[in-house]
């Protein structure tokens, strides 16, 4: 694959953001409660108005937009939350990120890429507590080529186990050419995620000496090349520290306009992960930007409120406790149970953490963290049936069909719940899990619907899977 990047013009408007940061602050109570009744209104917020809210800094007001949120995510997307397992391929890597376990210049990380049985190991390992949805991650490597990643990725499609075997697969890898994006598409990915990093194109520059990963634009143009190549399902992030995090937030948002604009359409999902410590990398440990637990939950909230028709995912990089109350704000997917060393889901040991990329927030396992869901009054969700039966886009028609998520998200969480506590769950998450599941089935207002859900819940008990609308 050959960089070129003539002709790509970076859409990110650098002095205009910071300006926005600066006119914003101090925007008057009045505009704060306009500003979140345009977005509970399900209209996306325009860049000046992100700002205004990103700059609160009064208690009070900022409660209300944490209020906010929390409505916008109850009355849009109600009380499910979709979970996933990061599956590392291999963490061979050219590029030298300097926050990260993988760069090339890291002597203590332990390189390995899974063989065939290997990933074969892992994914069985995934499939045997519950998993039905993964993210597959690989380091920048010429052998990680597209028909390697959609080699990969058809062989954890084809990986079958007892009752169990993984719906969907997302992929975050780097960038390709359009070319590239059209093989890996063809292997059936659901969405492809990469993040900027940082948006800031003078911070970048410095935090990516080397490797193809050194052009800032070439990156920022790859969800470009990847829609050009018919993948129109696509997550953006930052990760968090690297620069003022107002500035990223509100570059997340310009990103996001610029695919409306281009393509009509926006990403399916938003990350936003904060650095992490990592094996032998001194710069992790104390990242120049280190974003607040206070500044974090104001940061998931706004974007919530911003781009309210976009899945917002929070990984297991952070802690518990604030895993718990960020998912109030508006999250709509978590991992969980989750392994970031390459081949530790067959095969962990002591020396796992050198083949790890960072170290994680929240090591609970699956099963712990649907028991607290569940406890927490949400549904965990596996559904993989929009994507399926060819509904893409999914998140969006959440938002914008009225009913949607009645009809369709609603009860295939429930089935694919049920699923999971018959298959896999401990005693005590099953006992959780099925009263929620009777008190929300009990709940769906329409007749028909209720009393199909409740017929293919007696289908799941006796035996059969794999049932969604
Ligand atoms: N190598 C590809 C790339 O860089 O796009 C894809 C995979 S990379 C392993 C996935 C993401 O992990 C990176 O985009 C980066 O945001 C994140 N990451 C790297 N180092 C991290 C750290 N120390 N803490 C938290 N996240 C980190
Ligand atoms: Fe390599 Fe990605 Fe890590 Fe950068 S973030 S060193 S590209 S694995």
């Amino acid at each position: 694959m050959k960089i070129n990047t003539e002709g790509i013009k970076s859409f990110i408007p650098t002095q205009t953001i910071e300006d926005l940061i600066v006119s914003e602050s101090n925007a008057p109570e009045s505009r704060i409660r306009d500003i979140i009744a345009k977005s509970l209104a399900k209209n996306r917020l325009n860049p000046d108005e992100t700002a205004a809210l990103l700059s609160v800094k009064d208690p009070e007001l900022r409660e209300m937009i944490l209020q906010g949120a929390r409505d916008l995510k109850k009355q849009i997307y109600g009380n499910r939350i979709v979970l996933f397992a990061p599956l590392y391929v291999g963490n061979e890597c050219v590029n030298d990120c300097v926050y990260c376990g993988f760069r090339i210049s890291n002597k203590e990380c332990e390189r390995a890429t899974l063989s065939k049985e290997q990933l074969i190991q892992d994914t069985k390992s995934l499939i045997d507590v519950g998993h039905k949805r993964l993210i597959m991650v690989y380091g920048e490597h010429p052998i990680y080529s597209p028909e390697y990643i959609a080699e990969t990725v058809q062989t954890v499609y084809d990986t079958k186990h007892d009752n169990g075997e993984i719906r969907r697969v997302n992929i975050n890898a780097a960038p390709l050419d359009i070319e590239g994006f059209r093989i890996v598409k063809s292997a059936g990915i659901g969405t492809y995620q990469i993040f900027q990093e940082t948006y800031h194109e003078e911070t970048y520059k410095k935090l990516h000496p080397r490797g193809p990963k050194s052009s800032f634009l070439w990156r920022l143009d790859s969800l470009d090349r990847a829609m050009q190549a018919g993948i129109d399902d696509l997550g953006l992030g930052a990760l968090m520290g690297l620069y003022d995090w107002k500035f990223e937030v509100l570059a997340l948002l310009y990103h996001t306009i610029h695919l409306e604009e281009r393509f009509g359409v926006g990403p399916h999902t938003i990350s936003f992960p904060r650095i992490e410590p990592a094996i032998g990398t001194e710069f992790a440990d104390n990242p120049p930007h280190r974003v607040s637990d206070e500044d974090f939950k104001l940061l998931v909230a706004t974007l919530r409120l911003s781009v309210p028709y976009t899945g917002l995912i929070l990984t297991a990089r952070e802690p518990v406790e604030i895993r718990d109350e960020v998912l109030e704000y508006g999250v709509s997917q978590i991992d969980a149970g989750s392994s970031i060393g390459v081949g530790d889901y067959a095969h962990k040991d002591d020396e796992s953490r050198k083949k790890s990329q960072f170290v994680l927030g929240d090591t609970r396992s699956l099963d712990d963290v649907i028991y607290e869901l569940a406890k927490g009054g949400h549904i965990p969700s596996f559904c993989t049936s929009c994507y399926r039966a060819g509904r893409t886009g999914e998140h969006f028609m959440e938002f914008a069909v009225p009913g949607f998520v009645k009809r369709f998200c609603t009860p295939n969480a429930l089935l694919t719940f049920a699923e999971y506590l018959h298959d896999y769950s401990s005693e005590r998450t099953k006992a959780v899990g099925m009263k929620l599941i009777e008190q929300e089935t009990a709940k769906i207002e329409d007749d028909n619907m209720r009393s199909s859900v409740m017929e293919k819940l007696a289908q799941m008990k006796a035996g059969t899977r794999d049932l969604y609308y």
